[in-house]
């Protein structure tokens, strides 16, 4: 490895003291083991005097590594992308994909690198750096990520874990005061992430697009062996891969609807074939209830609104079924044997429906404190419905609201104060929470039990955009203490913490002038 790429180790090494960091994991090639045509080898392109902004004790848990372990020298050297250390196999992955409907062609990790891939007790993690440098696949871009958008990234990837949303992982942030020209001149950082893998439709879909199926097996091989072996025994093993990640995607936009996140852009690339919540650009929690909210202030159609997203995940499911056709339809085959095949792609995708209506009546009804009525979910839906157009109308604010509701007595309104005052309409909040009351008094709740439960899944906490804000702000200061404190307090958004209760509060107002885009 040549030491001209890598002046800021170097350096270190000759003021005595290693650079590489010790792993405490073992590593084993994953990715790097499918072959050159799915990536390109290369190193990260430093940056000049990195610093650590902050690490994350739970991710680096998954790693085996203690908190303290941020504190060496080496850690921002490997981690920001200075030095190699000798266990990474550093790679950028090619892929492809359907950006706001329309195929984009390649694209791939223009700015991502993948370190190497951990093998611990808690299966692999792929080490990922986002921000390190081009890649032959930065196209027209720096291949660098800046500070605003990182402390995003890893706050929110970290507090969606703690939701318990299936998610990348984010470990470090390292930043460097090197500029990064977006609308106006940033600064960078690097983000580690984690996951499994990083794998997304579009990499499938280039492979298809290239009609290279030997690629196309090879990559639903590596999937199936070793993430969802249970396909394997299927007669028919690349649409029982499709039908999982069906189910899989199904869960996690269930997920999201359910604690009120918008991702903001969900095209085809950034969609995990894990069914993860993966690339936290323009994303944003609803604050206000608005069932067509739009988060990313680039989508200017509202193709990725709030109340979008489950249809959209469908559209993306549509696009990876047509990308593995290939591996059950002969290139030379008929039309009725091309009908046979699309036919089973539907098949494979159709439970997607009925199992994202089924987590999404889970969740509410979880949300609501509710058991399964004996008529099943169907006979929940006028209770949600009436809720969501109350909350629409109402813009009520989604996440005090389900907090606040927990509250509220079966019996009568006596103590219906404090979610009562969310609704400019109060009569309107009485006729709901009357037909609400109803119910769980059919059901003989009982509102200690009901109120725990409901405590235990609608958050105090999320990552609202003014929050996020904040710590960004403080951190172009050189303050790091906010973005500590936001991952702490996220990182239990079920419990009361009375001391953080100003980060429950209502967006103030000057966070209506917030505008995230997708410039990151
Ligand atoms: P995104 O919209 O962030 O999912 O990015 C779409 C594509 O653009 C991916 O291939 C990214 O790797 C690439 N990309 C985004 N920003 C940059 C950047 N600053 N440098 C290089 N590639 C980028
Ligand atoms: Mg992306």
């Amino acid at each position: 490895m040549s030491d001209t790429l890598n002046p800021p180790s170097a350096q270190r090494d000759a003021a005595g003291y290693s650079a590489t960091f010790e792993a405490p994991f073992r590593t084993t090639p994953g990715f790097a083991g499918l072959g050159e045509r799915f990536f390109t080898r290369l190193r990260p392109t430093p940056l000049p005097s990195p610093y650590l902004v902050s690490m994350a004790p739970a991710a680096a848990a998954l790693l085996g590594m203690p908190a303290e372990a941020s504190a060496q020298p080496e850690f921002i050297e490997a981690f920001v992308g200075n030095s190699v250390p000798a266990w990474a196999d550093p790679l950028a992955t090619v892929y492809s994909g359907h950006q706001f409907g329309v195929w984009a062609g390649q694209l791939g990790d223009g700015r991502a690198i993948r370190l190497a891939q951990a093998q611990t007790d808690a299966g692999p993690w792929e080490i990922q750096l986002k921000g390190a440098g081009l890649t032959p696949y930065s196209r027209m871009a720096d291949g660098r990520a800046v500070l605003r958008s990182s402390i995003r990234e890893y706050l929110c990837s970290e507090a969606m874990a703690a939701l318990g949303v299936p998610t990348t992982r984010a470990l470090s942030i390292i930043g460097s005061d090197a500029p990064v020209r977006r609308e106006t001149i940033e600064t960078a950082a690097v983000v580690t992430r984690l996951a499994p893998t990083f794998i997304r439709f579009g990499h499938f879909e280039h492979f298809a697009a290239h009609e290279d199926v030997a690629a196309l097996r090879q990559l639903a091989d590596f999937v199936i062996d070793n993430f969802m072996p249970a396909c394997r025994e299927s007669a028919q093993p690349y649409q029982a891969l499709l039908r999982e990640v069906a189910l899989r995607t199904a869960d996690m936009v269930a997920h999201w609807q359910a604690i009120g996140f918008c991702h903001g852009v969900m095209n085809t690339d950034n969609m995990s074939i894990l069914g993860l919540t993966i690339d936290y650009g323009p994303f944003g929690f609803l604050d206000a209830f608005d069932a067509n909210h739009i988060c990313n202030h680039s989508d200017t159609q509202g193709r990725y609104a709030y109340s979008q997203q489950p249809q959209i995940a469908f559209w993306n499911l549509h696009c990876l079924a047509q990308a593995l056709l290939p591996l059950w339809l002969e290139p030379d085959a008929g039309d009725t044997a091309r009908d046979g095949a699309v036919a089973q792609a539907r098949e494979a995708l159709d439970p997607f429906r009925d199992r994202y209506a089924s987590e999404f009546f889970r969740h509410y009804r979880a949300k609501l404190g509710l058991r399964m009525p004996a008529g099943g979910d169907k006979e929940d839906e006028p209770l949600m419905n009436s809720l969501f157009q109350l909350l629409h109308q109402q813009r009520v604010d989604y996440t005090l609201f389900w907090r606040k509701l927990a509250h509220i007595s079966s019996a009568d309104g006596a103590s219906d104060a404090p979610v009562r005052d969310l609704f400019l309409d109060r009569a309107a909040w009485d006729t709901w929470a009357e037909g609400y009351r109803a119910r769980l008094r059919a059901e003989q709740s009982d509102d200690t039990t009901r109120r725990a439960a409901m405590l235990a899944v609608n958050p105090k906490f999320v990552l609202r955009n003014h929050l996020a804000e904040t710590a960004i702000r403080r951190a172009r200061e050189k303050d790091f203490s906010e973005v500590d404190r936001l991952l702490a307090v996220l990182s239990r958004p079920f419990d009361e913490q009375p001391e953080s209760e100003a980060y429950a509060a209502l967006p103030p107002d000057w966070a209506s002038g917030l505008e995230v885009s997708c410039s990151s």
